[in-house]
């Protein structure tokens, strides 16, 4: 499968759509599978954090990009990624799945409220969920203990909203010890989900500048934002070098 590397973290150049078949399949033969939904500041975070870059290299099985500074960053390149594929369209579209396939989910993650909230929606909504867990992101517990008591509800699934790379580290202990399951990092979409965050207006999204109604509703992700100048600048530099 053709993979296309951003600054060391190697994203999967497949449509939405092959990746949600390619997921399926997964999921049907109860393959242990860790899936992350990069963007630029996750890719900067693993030039600082090498143990973060090693988990990216070495234990994500799929990586799809999500943002378009990733989609762009491949187009300076010349490898150009087919389209982008975002965490909360794969999320709302795996909770569609599990309703209808009445799947065993364990969702982690976000404040109390929030995933109060997204459970109340899910027995609205997505009757056949079979939710096995549903617990926030502010546990002080540490990360084996946590993955070795979701690995004991047998999941089908597993959503950890925690931001990274703690998501990360979370799923790849979960499939460090081989949890049969299909597990992604959603950063915050269960704010989303709840209805606690609103997603972008359509405008927005039209004109892919998400990331700045983002800003504009929480200006505190301005220091976040801050390495994205810096994430072109890279991209640039090993475009020389290439
Ligand atoms: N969060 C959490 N535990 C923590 C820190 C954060 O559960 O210790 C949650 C937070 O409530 C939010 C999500 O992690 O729901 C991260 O959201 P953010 O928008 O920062 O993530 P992004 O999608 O930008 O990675």
């Amino acid at each position: 499968m053709k993979k296309v590397n951003v600054l060391g973290v190697n994203f999967d150049n497949l449509t939405t759509n092959q990746f949600k078949s390619v997921f399926q399949a997964r999921l049907a033969k109860h393959e242990s599978t860790f899936i992350v939904t990069g963007n630029p500041e996750i890719v900067m975070a693993a030039q600082e954090n090498p143990e973060y870059l090693k988990i990216l290299q070495e234990q994500a099985d799929y990586i799809t990009p999500d943002g378009i500074g990733i989609i762009k960053a491949s187009q300076w390149l010349k490898q150009p990624l087919q389209e982008r594929v975002t965490g909360y369209d794969l999320f709302t579209w795996f909770m569609r799945l599990a309703a209808k396939k009445q799947l065993r989910v364990y969702l982690i993650g976000a404040r109390l409220s929030v995933i109060r909230e997204v459970q109340a929606k899910l027995a609205r909504e997505y009757r056949g969920i079979q939710l096995v867990g549903a617990e926030d992101g502010y546990f002080k517990d540490d990360l084996d203990l946590v993955a070795r008591r979701i690995k004991k509800t047998k999941p089908d699934l597993v959503f950890a909203a925690l931001g990274f790379p703690r998501q990360d580290q979370l799923i790849a202990r979960l499939r460090q010890l081989e949890t049969p399951a299909v597990m992604m990092g959603v950063g915050g979409s269960f704010d989303v989900f709840s209805g606690t965050v609103k997603r972008a207006p359509e405008i927005f999204q039209h004109f892919r500048v998400e990331w700045l109604y983002r800003l504009l509703t929480n200006p505190t992700r301005l220091g976040r934002m801050l390495v994205l100048p810096k994430f072109v600048v890279r991209v640039k530099q090993a475009r020389k070098k290439s």
